[in-house]
């Protein structure tokens, strides 16, 4: 409900129901837009999304007269660790992808290249596997490793069915491939003959404990034991969206497109732009999340009260 650049109010429409109801202020805490594919930017283009479907981006059609301002809509939280289970989504691997990578496996690009240090920081990793061609990586494992990984897997969120399925359908995504190192290769798609010749020198590194080319620590350079090999993809994802709507940070209140407050309307949570810039530190979203609802629920409470004690008066 809208007026003179103010809020009064809003207006909650279910299929059977709609309520109105009247308010000094009002507080917006719609959340992020990630799973509103037409929102998003290129910046999230050949990256998944593991978020909630709840995260619509609705509050952007609804607030539509009000000309609120907005920053950043092109930016993601990205992290490392997926594979695609349906196109555009992801599902995270994180607890077995690390376990796979302590444990001596690398990640390799479709050209059979080693991309990354593999046990660098996640931030590394991300940006590695964006500079593949089709933003993708490959793990590479043996045996050994790949029965904690399955383990770790189905702890976090697969099932076993769901983990047979990727194997008996190598066509098609996610890529999950097991056998020697050049039918691995090839079933998922990646240039064998590199593929041999980067084994062969991990292989050699690892002997050695020392990885020139990409300085990998000691501690986590295992050698490939025995030739049966297990390949799975791995991909980028993000679940929380960076950019939204513009705010005055001394009164959390929205702003419109000519940078004035709007009279009764605050903001909170993902749906504020830039609170965490272009890459979130752990925990911050949530973090921000609450301490952004306490500061817009306390000005808001106060605003209303000095309006009425000024009516009072
Ligand atoms: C899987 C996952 C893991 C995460 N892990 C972390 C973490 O470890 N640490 C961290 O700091 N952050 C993490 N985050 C991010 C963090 O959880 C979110 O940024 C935060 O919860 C956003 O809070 P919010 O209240 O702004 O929005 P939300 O929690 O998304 O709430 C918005 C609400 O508005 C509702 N809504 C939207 N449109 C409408 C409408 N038109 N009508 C009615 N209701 C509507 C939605 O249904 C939803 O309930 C994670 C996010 C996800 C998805």
């Amino acid at each position: 409900m809208t007026g003179n650049n103010r809020v009064t109010g809003l207006v909650a429409e279910t299929k059977n129901k709609t309520i109105t109801i009247h308010a000094q202020a009002v507080v917006l805490a719609a959340g992020g837009y990630g799973a509103n594919q037409k929102m998003r930017g290129t910046e999230s283009e050949g990256i998944d999304y593991y978020g909630p479907m709840t995260s619509t981006g609705d509050a952007y059609s609804f607030n539509d007269k009000l000309n609120l301002k907005s920053h950043d809509l092109g930016w993601y939280k990205v992290y490392p660790h997926g594979v695609e289970v349906e196109p555009g989504i992801a599902k995270l691997t994180t607890y077995a992808s690390k376990k796979a990578t302590d444990m001596g496996a690398i990640y390799v690009n479709n050209r059979g290249q080693r991309i990354v240090n593999e046990s660098d920081v996640y931030a590394k990793f991300r940006d590695a596997i964006l500079d593949q061609p089709g933003k993708v990586a490959f793990m590479v494992m043996d045996e050994r490793t790949w029965k904690e990984v399955y383990a770790l897997l189905v702890l976090h969120d697969f099932t076993a069915a769901e983990i047979k399925g990727y194997f008996d359908n190598p066509d098609k995504k996610p890529v999950f491939v097991k056998g020697g190192l050049r039918e691995v290769a090839q079933a998922a798609g990646i240039n064998s003959d590199q593929l041999v010749k980067t084994v062969r020198r991990y292989q050699e590194q690892a002997e050695a404990g020392e990885d020139p080319d990409f300085g990998r620590d000691a501690q986590y350079l295992h050698q490939f034991d025995g030739e049966t090999f297990y390949v799975v993809e791995q991909r980028d994802r993000f679940a929380t969206t960076l950019g939204g709507y513009s705010i005055n940070p001394s009164t959390m209140q929205l702003k419109n497109t000519d940078d004035q407050d709007v009279t009764g309307y605050y903001a909170a949570g993902e749906i504020v732009g830039g609170a965490n810039g272009h890459d979130s530190m752990p925990s911050m979203m949530n973090t921000w999340g609450i301490s952004s609802g306490y500061l817009a629920g306390l000005y808001a409470s106060q605003a209303v009260e000095a309006a009425e004690t000024a009516s009072a008066n």
